[in-house]
């Protein structure tokens, strides 16, 4: 008689803070993080689950308003040095810069052969009609899911919320309301939530390369959104082209990736180029992507020397530009890296 083994998943939880694990103050009356212990008391289920779960948090759990580049070092950090010891990891974390962070992570975890699922919840944990309580222990379960060849079936960040699993890189927050708070325009869900957890597996990313976890942990913040819209002003345009410092910019434009072809405007994008700046144009499009060739209005940007973001979320392409840049690149580098999907994140 044959005997087979089980080896319970090892689960690696870390908790970053958000609404997931507040608690509401009695004098404000608003709502702040507290301890983890208490978080993980309001949810005794998770002790069902036959698996081996160990935790480690933020020294000061933070509002996900209040996340940096340096947290996700932290976050990064705590899965290199944990990544041989664990099935996967479930990070606990607001839901207002989540996208941000799954981005940001994909990026900074190269060659990433495990799963790293992030969630939270809209309402805290303690509340009777809380999310959070089933958003965890359905994480949980995503990270410990393995193929029929016994490898992860999750080997990516992923953002796991009510009733789907995400790319995390293709990920944002389109509702402060709804229990379904994400959405994935431009890619299809990675599963689907139901009675049973439903993967897609031809969705699933995986590294082409299978060598050993690279983790990249510096990220260039010199970076920004400049959002257009009709009456923007030529003297905002060249304040903005000409804060200091500044290496990249994520220029959310209209439709398949058009902008106005006033002269001054052209002028002020093709003089930053000539000084170096990298100029993106993502479309403010939730759904669909940049064909600058369309229209003469996007014709003239990438005439100017503005390059496509393609179907890029504006959390993806900021990331990537902050990665980009971190990783000591020039502006050409840069560029042609934006010709390239490296973790998924867009459709070329
Ligand atoms: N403000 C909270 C945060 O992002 C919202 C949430 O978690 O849903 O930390």
């Amino acid at each position: 008689m044959q005997k087979t083994t089980y080896n319970r998943p090892k689960i690696l939880l870390i908790y970053t803070g958000g609404t997931i694990g507040m608690i509401e103050n009695p004098e404000t009356k608003s709502l702040q993080p507290f301890d983890f212990s208490s978080l993980i008391e309001n949810v005794p289920k998770v002790k069902k689950l036959d698996y081996e779960i160990d935790n480690v948090q933020f020294e000061s759990p933070i509002d996900s308003s209040d996340m940096s580049p340096e947290h996700w070092s932290t976050i990064a950090k705590v899965v290199e040095e944990n990544y041989d010891n664990y099935d996967g990891f479930v990070v606990l974390h607001g839901t207002d810069t989540m996208a941000y962070t799954a981005s940001a992570l994909s990026f900074m975890l190269e060659n990433l052969q495990k799963p790293v699922i992030i969630t939270g919840s809209q309402l805290p944990i303690g509340e009777v009609r809380t999310d959070g309580e089933e958003n965890l222990i359905t994480a949980l379960q995503v990270a410990a899911a393995t193929n029929k060849s016994g490898e992860p079936m999750v080997q990516e960040v992923a953002i796991l919320f009510e009733d789907y699993l995400w790319r995390g890189n293709r990920s944002s927050k389109m509702s402060a309301d709804n229990f379904n708070a994400f959405v994935s325009n431009n890619y299809p869900p990675l599963a689907r939530i139901g009675l049973g957890i439903h993967f897609d597996e031809d969705a699933l990313y995986r590294t082409a390369k299978k060598h050993p976890l690279k983790v990249r942990y510096e990220m260039d913040s010199n970076v920004m959104f400049i959002t257009l819209f009709p009456g923007i002003q030529e003297s905002t345009m060249r304040h903005l082209l000409n804060t200091p410092n500044i290496k990249g910019v994520v220029l959310r434009t209209y439709g398949a990736g058009n902008g106005p072809q006033m002269k001054w405007m052209i002028e002020l994008l093709r003089d930053a180029i000539s000084k170096g700046i990298v100029i993106l144009n993502v479309t403010q499009c939730p759904n669909g992507g940049v064909h600058s060739t369309l229209y003469e209005s996007g014709n003239s940007l990438t005439r100017a020397g503005v390059i496509s973001g393609h179907d890029l979320t504006p959390e993806a392409a900021i990331t990537k530009m902050m990665y980009l840049f971190g990783g000591g690149m020039s502006s050409e580098a840069v560029k042609s890296y934006f010709s390239r999907s490296l973790r998924g994140e867009s459709t070329i």
